[in-house]
């Protein structure tokens, strides 16, 4: 039998049909297989062997075909040549085909926490015709400017290691906080290095937190709280300054109290007897802000007894934000208390010492407690001043239009601020003939954008208000929205990989839900990808449930709402919380999990409520993990107060990527339990005949041919179908395959649970 070249190359691992040819590590699937078998013969009239035949050793007694990939021009060949940008390895036999490098990893994702990152990826889509495939990770550190990107160096730590991996993993950590860093992942095998050809790599940019203090002793007395911190242990340059954020805990009017030293302590004092302060602190280094730490609460004493250095009294609070950070023992010095001065809140310490005071709606308060919503201001305008840096449009430059939102078209092109880097930014317009109310709306989502930082949600770079037309312009997200972006790629992710996307949304949600904001419409289609396959949280529109989304409609009592979304209390009494998110949160899980599809499929709006209301949740998705699928549920309890929360969802995940045996249960087989929706993968059996109507039930119609061309023409004929069977037939999508295998499966669950019906198993 002869091997052509295409015999020989190994399907990208997700296009693999039937996986049931030997291998060895190194060497192409089914060369053991078929090696023996090459063409025998080839010997010319001279009893040498002809061109395209050579023979290893002059006592065998055949001549061999050259193996795919290789030649020989002359007769009398004791092996073949391998044909330009293929090689053989110095310990591959002279049988086997020749190979290349592989192509670059794909899919590159990276779950960034605080200083360390966990970066994954997919093998590469062509192997090079070997499965001897390792990855090296190298690491370049950029200080803002690409040009100026230098080594990483020996500091950073890999784990399991840097260089010949063998798995699509690494955990990497140590890293500067508040930096920018860019992993060129390189995938190896056998021959790469025999290749002139520079490996190819897919680069992945991420950029670290900046750790956060470390607060380590406060002394307090009836009106004064003595605070000392431990700098950042990786500042990203010099320190300039500390802020220490505070307020009075459970006060109605949200005052907040912002005071910078330069020092690494401070007495605030002018504080109320036996109240609760809640403190955060921050460091300003030369390359900016860093994050604030945890929230510290502390409480004045009842009365006046503290003597000031009482080695009895501190009280140890110790908060590591940056987590897991070693304490330090910080001595703090004594200071001196002042009274209080007529309620008037004084802070001393140090002379270079700075103290503002804001009011609840406008001042901007990074990492702080809560949100301010543009409707608590007088003058909308003074919210989108306060929260969104206005840019000169001569900034902007439009390049294409990439999408239509409510207020007009969404574009993406380039902004480059004086002094900064030019960077990719999407720019929403609004568009001409507004009204005040519509550019109120427009721009009421840059004031809501413009109060979060955090990696993921959408990062707000500013507005145009100052010329037409007005504009929003946010970070460019290359991945457009989730839903589209998995439909598009069913099927191609680990399950890894989606868990990582799925940690990073709800990474997103818990920082709203610590600000107190509500989404409202949390939905794949309102998640942004970046190039990194990052997903961040996006629409923080006013008016956007109302209005924007397609998805929502009008409820009994007028509201319009994205029912599929959106849990049954916020459905029937609009009572939207944190935990509304975390049910629309369980949907989107289910989305991401079964690679777009449409919640509920094509039920209607009210048989979903009703549904729901009659306790159905929907089933797991295809190769679904049990535990997330658990986790889903618990999303969807009707108590909203037995749900998780967002903190708890994160936790969960973290565990999950850490331990991923734990994913390896797969929750199919609960599908068909009574808790479970119909699922339109297996329609129901009584209605379909043929194995067109079965194709049309779940969306694989297109393969009506390949499967009556094939002779599969009744439905009793398609029940052994395999993979390898498949791929035969044209199915070559893994996440097609995947849908049709699992609805035969169905198919065979219910045949024996129905009698009667007419699939005949
Ligand atoms: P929106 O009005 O926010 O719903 O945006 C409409 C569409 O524009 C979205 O569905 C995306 O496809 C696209 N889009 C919006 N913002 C961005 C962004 N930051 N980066 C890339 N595409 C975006």
């Amino acid at each position: 039998m002869d091997l052509s070249p295409a015999a020989h190359t190994p399907l990208h691992p997700q296009q693999r049909c039937g996986q049931d040819l030997p291998s060895q590590r190194g060497y192409p699937l089914g060369f053991y297989v078929s090696s023996w078998r090459l063409g025998l013969g080839g010997i010319s009239s001279r009893g040498a062997c002809r061109p395209g035949f050579y023979k290893a050793s002059s006592l065998d007694p055949y001549c061999m075909k050259c193996p795919p990939h290789s030649y020989s021009h002359q007769e009398g060949s004791s092996q073949c040549t391998c044909e330009k940008s293929y090689f053989r390895a110095e310990t591959d036999p002279r049988a086997m085909p020749c190979t290349r490098p592989p192509t670059a990893p794909e899919n590159p994702i990276s779950t960034t926490n605080e200083t360390s990152i966990t970066l994954e990826w997919s093998p590469p889509r062509d192997s090079g015709g070997r499965n001897d495939i390792t990855y090296d990770v190298h690491c370049k550190k950029c200080a803002g400017d690409p040009r100026e990107c230098s080594l990483c160096g020996s500091v950073l730590h890999f784990i399991p290691r840097q260089f010949g991996l063998t798995y699509t993993k690494v955990l990497v950590t140590n890293l500067l906080p508040h930096t920018n860093y860019t992993f060129d992942l390189e995938a190896l095998n056998g021959v790469s290095e025999l290749s002139p050809s520079p490996n190819q790599y897919i680069s992945i940019n991420v950029t670290t937190s900046q750790a956060v203090n470390v607060i380590l002793k406060e002394r307090k007395s009836k009106d004064s709280i003595t605070l000392a911190w431990q700098g950042p242990d990786h500042a990203n340059g010099l320190i300039v300054e500390y802020e220490v954020i505070y307020y009075e805990k459970n006060q109605k009017d949200q005052n907040y109290t912002v005071l910078k030293t330069k020092s690494n302590s401070m007495t605030v004092d002018g504080l109320k007897p036996g109240t609760t302060y809640v403190f955060r602190v921050r460091a300003r280094t030369s390359g900016g802000h860093g994050t604030y730490g945890g929230e510290i609460e502390l409480e004045t004493s009842q009365e006046d007894m503290l003597a000031i250095g009482d080695p009895n009294q501190p009280t140890i609070m110790a908060v590591s934000v940056a987590g897991g950070i070693v304490l330090l023992i910080f001595l703090v010095t004594c200071f001196v208390v002042s009274g209080r001065h007529c309620g008037y809140i004084k802070a001393k310490q140090d002379p270079d010492e700075e103290k503002l005071q804001f009011h609840h709606g406008q001042v901007r308060l990074p990492g702080s407690r809560t949100y301010v919503h543009p409707h608590t201001y007088e003058d909308p305008n003074q919210a989108v001043r306060d929260f969104a840096k206005e840019i000169d449009a001569s900034c902007i430059r439009i390049e294409r239009v990439i999408g239509a939102g409510e207020f007009g078209e969404v574009c993406s092109g380039r902004l480059k601020l004086p002094g900064k880097r030019e960077i990719y930014v999407a720019i929403k317009s609004l568009k001409a003939g507004y009204s005040e109310k519509q550019r109120r709306d427009f721009l009421s989502e840059a004031s809501i954008m413009g109060q979060f930082d955090n990696p993921n949600i959408i990062h707000l770079e500013g507005v145009v208000t100052k010329c037409k037309p007005v504009m929003i312009i946010t970070e460019y997200m290359e991945n457009g929205s989730l839903d589209s972006f998995l439909r598009k790629r069913d099927g191609q992710f680990t399950v890894i990989q989606l868990v990582g996307m799925l940690r990073g949304i709800a990474s997103g949600m818990k920082y709203l839900s610590d600000m107190n904001y509500i989404h409202r419409d949390l939905a794949a289609r309102n998640i942004l990808v970046n190039s990194n396959f990052v997903c961040k949280v996006s629409d923080f529109g006013l008016s956007r449930v109302l209005e924007d989304d397609p998805e929502a409609a009008y409820t009994t009592r007028g509201g319009k709402i994205p029912i599929r979304w959106t849990a049954p209390e916020a459905i029937a009494y609009r009572k939207f919380t944190s935990a509304s998110d975390v049910w629309s949160y369980g949907i989107v899980m289910w989305e991401v999990m079964s690679y777009g599809e449409r919640p509920y499929w094509e039920m209607s709006n009210q048989d979903v409520i009703k549904a729901i209301d009659e306790g159905y949740r929907l089933p797991a998705p295809m190769d679904c993990p049990a535990v997330l699928h658990q986790l889903m549920l618990d999303c969807w309890q009707k108590a909203r107060g037995d749900r998780p929360k967002f903190g708890q969802i994160v936790n969960i995940l973290d565990k999950l990527i850490r331990n991923p045996s734990c994913l390896k249960t797969l929750a199919n087989d609960a599908a068909w339990s009574g808790n479970s929706l119909q699922d339109p993968c297996t329609p129901d059996s009584s209605t379909i005949t043929t194995v067109d109507e079965w194709l049309d039930g779940i969306k694989m119609g297109q393969y009506k041919e390949n499967f009556a061309s094939a002779g599969y023409a009744t439905l009793d004929t398609v029940v052994y179908i395999n993979s390898s069977d498949l791929c035969r037939i044209g199915v070559t999508l893994v996440g097609h395959q995947k849908r049709i295998l699992w609805s035969i499966q169905n198919l065979h669950t219910m045949a024996s649970q129905m009698h009667g019906t007419h699939i005949q198993v």
